[in-house]
This record gives C-alpha cells, sequence and structure tokens, in this order.
C-alpha cells in the first residue's frame, strides 16, 4: 500500500524505536541541525522491566549535552559499590567509587523517565519530528538502496523519506528482518531471568545487592518504594517452576531473601513476574544501502552487568559523531555506514563474550544447589571490582560526544 504523494513525508534521518538507542540518536542529530525523524510503535514510552540502570558512561555523556545536572534531579538511585552476599560472607564485586568521574556510581532510573527526559530535550529543537503510535511494517526501497519507510499509524498508511533509515527498533527488530539481516547463530544464553517488584521499606539497605545461596541468584535493584527483583534461572526452568506452582516459587524466593517473608505474598499471580528469556547476538554487518542497524536491533545483549541501555547510547553516539556530516551533505555511503560499525562491534563483542564467561563462571555455579557457592577466585583479588567498574561504566575505549556544529539548530524554548 502506497500513500498518495501529498502524505509523504521527507527528512534526513528517519529512525524506528524510540528506545535509548534511538531517542538519544535523534537529540544528538536535532542538536547538530539534521532534520530527524523519530518512529515509535507505542503511544507512550511506558515500559516495564527493560532495565534501569545507566553506567557512569551515560552520565558522562549528559554531562557533555550540559544535561547532567538536570538528568540527575529525576528520582533515582545510586550503587557505588554493589556487593554480593553469599553463605560465605559479604563482598563487594563491582567497586563505582573509585572511578575518576564525576559520576563514581551506577545510577537506577526508571527508564521512562529517563527516555521522557531526552525526548523533552529534543523537542527544543525545530528540526526533530516525534511520530507516536507510528508502526514501521515497509521499507522503501530502490535499486537496493533503503530510502525510508511506511508505517502504519492511526489506522492508515504513512511514508517517510530520508537519506538514512536507522533501525534501532530493538531485540525482535523488525527493519533488521526486512533488510534480510540476521543474527549469525543465536548464542543462547543458559540462563534466563523472572523480574519482579515487591515494596521496598524505607529502612533497607538502598545499594544494589545480589544475593547468592540455596541455588538462588537473585538482584535487588533499589525503585525507591520498590525493590525490582532480578531472579536467575537456568534456561528452560521457568516451565518447570510454572508447573511446581506460585507458592512453591515464592518459598524459594523467601529462603534466599528471608527479609520479604514479610511481602511475598504480595505476588499474587504469574503476570506480575515477567520472564526474559536470555540470548545474544550479534550482526556480521550492521547496515545495507541507505540503512544502519544500531542498539539491540544490532546486537542484542544479556541483561548481567547492566549494560544493555549503555551500548545502546554509546552506539547513538558514534553514529551521529560519524554520520552528521554525510547527513548534511544529504550523502551518506557505506564507508560512513562500515565506520559506525568497526567502531562499536569490537566492544559489543568483548562485553558478550565478558558477559558469557560470568554467566558460566559466576551465575551458574550460583544456581547449584547441591553445594556452597564460592565466589571465582579471580573476584575477591582487591583490584578486581575496580576493573569491573571501569569497564562496565566506560568500556576500554570511552566515547564523547562531538561538540555541536558552529552554527547548531537554536532551541525553540
Ligand atoms: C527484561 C529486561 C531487563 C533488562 N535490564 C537491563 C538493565 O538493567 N540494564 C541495561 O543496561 N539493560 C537492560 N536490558 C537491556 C536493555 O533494555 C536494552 O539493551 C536496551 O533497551 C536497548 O535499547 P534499544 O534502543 O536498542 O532498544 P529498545 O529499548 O528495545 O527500544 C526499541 C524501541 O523500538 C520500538 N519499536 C519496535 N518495533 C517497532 C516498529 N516496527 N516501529 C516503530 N517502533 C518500533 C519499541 O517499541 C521500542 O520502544 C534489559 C532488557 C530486558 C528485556
Amino acid at each position: 500500500m502506497t500513500p498518495d504523494s501529498s502524505s509523504i513525508l521527507h527528512t534526513d534521518c528517519c529512525i524506528v524505536g524510540g528506545g535509548p538507542a534511538g531517542a538519544v540518536l535523534a537529540l544528538l542529530l536535532a542538536r547538530q541541525g539534521i532534520s530527524v525523524t523519530l518512529l515509535e510503535a507505542h503511544k507512550d514510552f511506558d515500559r516495564d522491566f527493560r532495565g534501569d540502570t545507566l553506567q557512569p558512561s551515560v552520565l558522562t555523556l549528559m554531562e557533555e549535552l550540559g544535561l547532567s545536572e538536570q538528568l540527575l534531579q529525576i528520582p533515582h538511585s545510586q550503587a557505588h559499590q554493589p556487593h554480593m552476599h553469599t553463605e560465605q560472607g559479604d563482598f563487594t564485586f563491582i567497586d563505582y567509587s573509585r572511578l575518576k568521574t564525576h559520576f563514581p556510581f551506577l545510577t537506577v532510573m526508571s527508564q521512562v523517565r529517563f527516555l521522557e527526559f531526552i525526548i523533552e530535550q529534543a523537542k527544543q529543537y525545530p528540526n526533530f519530528q516525534l511520530l507516536m503510535g507510528a508502526n514501521v511494517q515497509e521499507l522503501v526501497e530502490s535499486a537496493g538502496t533503503i530510502q525510508g519507510v511506511r508505517y502504519r499509524g492511526q489506522g492508515e498508511w504513512h511514508e517517510v523519506r530520508a537519506t538514512l533509515t536507522i533501525g534501532a527498533d530493538g531485540r525482535h527488530s523488525r527493519v533488521r528482518q526486512m533488510a534480510g539481516l540476521a543474527f549469525p547463530t543465536s548464542n543462547a544464553s543458559p540462563l534466563d531471568v523472572l523480574w519482579f517488584r515487591l515494596p521496598r521499606h524505607p529502612d533497607e539497605p538502598d545499594e544494589l545487592t545480589a544475593l547468592v545461596g540455596h541455588g538462588q541468584f537473585i538482584a535487588l535493584l533499589n525503585r525507591d518504594t520498590e525493590w525490582q527483583v532480578g531472579c536467575v534461572i537456568a534456561k528452560g526452568a521457568y516451565q518447570t517452576l510454572r508447573k511446581q506452582g506460585l507458592e512453591a516459587f515464592r518459598q524459594s524466593v523467601v529462603k534466599a531473601v528471608p527479609q520479604f517473608s514479610d511481602r511475598i505474598e504480595q505476588l499474587q499471580n504469574w503476570s506480575q513476574i515477567a520472564y526474559l528469556s536470555v540470548e545474544t547476538g550479534c550482526l556480521k554487518r550492521w547496515y545495507r544501502p541507505g540503512l544502519l542497524l544500531i542498539g539491540d536491533a544490532a546486537h542484542v545483549m544479556a541483561p548481567f552487568g547492566g549494560v544493555g541501555i549503555n551500548y545502546a547510547i554509546a552506539d547513538a553516539v558514534v553514529a551521529a559523531n560519524i554520520l552528521t556530516a554525510p547527513l548534511r551533505a544529504k550523502q551518506v555511503t557505506l564507508q560512513d555506514l562500515l565506520r559506525v560499525q568497526r567502531r562499536r562491534a569490537l566492544p559489543t563483542r568483548l562485553i558478550q563474550t565478558f558477559q558469557s564467561i560470568i554467566q558460566r563462571q559466576l551465575f551458574l555455579p550460583g544456581l547449584d544447589s547441591t553445594q556452597p557457592f564460592q565466589p571465582p577466585a579471580l573476584m575477591r583479588l582487591p583490584f578486581v571490582p575496580r576493573l569491573l567498574a571501569r569497564f562496565l561504566g566506560f568500556e576500554l575505549i570511552p566515547v564523547h560526544v562531538a561538540p555541536a556544529a558552529q552554527q547548531p539548530a537554536c532551541p525553540t524554548s
């Protein structure tokens, strides 16, 4: 179905997906005076259990944009030295507190509020356009070059034509499928995660904590009045847990976190528990003529280490830095797109390898109820928590926001 030419919208860059990757890229390009249209399938940014952790690198990028102070006005908690509670005792497994940065902590902030904040900033640029409830379903292609997308919105077809189309539509990316790009073989993780919320009492510790023991590996993230609870399970165990019943699951949680005995009853049915099938993958090629994939659409991440949002945002920063000039000239070459992939593929593969190692060396042994959990000896070395903070917090080579062009678009307010 092709809309009549009067309803075709023209833009320099059409971004599909208003998650962390798409929203931040839209802001950065708008700030450089590029005309950018962001299409988001949902009517709002409300999303649960999609990850709320911002590594120090994101705060640093926000500082480079002059936005860190405003961002930190949004309710959040800070984890300086996340620790692990085991039957053998407690130990700090990541130490952000000694990082040489203005933000030596992991920020736990509602992803909804974060995205709303970024969009609010982008809206100040007249060359930014946001289309909510715009579900992209087709690519516009001519002679092998992607020239835009067609989307369904308010029951009708619409079309956007662009010099460059960005697929930032997440792990199940439709743009990726339509472009004929696919993850080589999916690296199925040996683990899955169940997420749910329980009330948090004001006098409870506020740092991010992992509790390991009795065959359980549970992470607690402070969301002010609530705990976001991440319960790691062996791949495929979810169906067995469901068969065993909710009461058995509640009891297993209380065994690992006895303080929850006074509130576990609030878990009344399985619909309160979100199941995440953990998978990882990375595209061999992130682009086609006229199209680039970034964020989870290019590399799906495991949640371990809390880096998915951060890598998605780093992709956006690199894409904006490299593609601003070609977009301004209205000519984006394959070489430009390859440069983005080259800069991002190595850090992505490194973190995925790291995640795969800790899944096997740390999380899987933690789920073994037949023997007491012993954290890997390496993790107990005094310098390792600091190294981990540096690696998770900033990647090996940190990315930075390029200065705004000499004559950026003027904010309207
Ligand atoms: C349960 C869970 C927990 C996680 N926990 C963490 C964590 O603690 N920390 C962390 O850093 N990462 C975490 N992650 C990973 C993190 O959420 C992702 O890595 C990150 O959100 C990727 O950002 P993105 O912008 O690439 O994609 P997404 O955030 O997935 O955004 C994609 C957007 O595209 C939109 N979209 C999809 N299809 C279309 C379409 N056809 N047309 C228009 N729009 C479309 C979607 O509605 C969505 O808004 C978690 C992920 C999950 C699933």
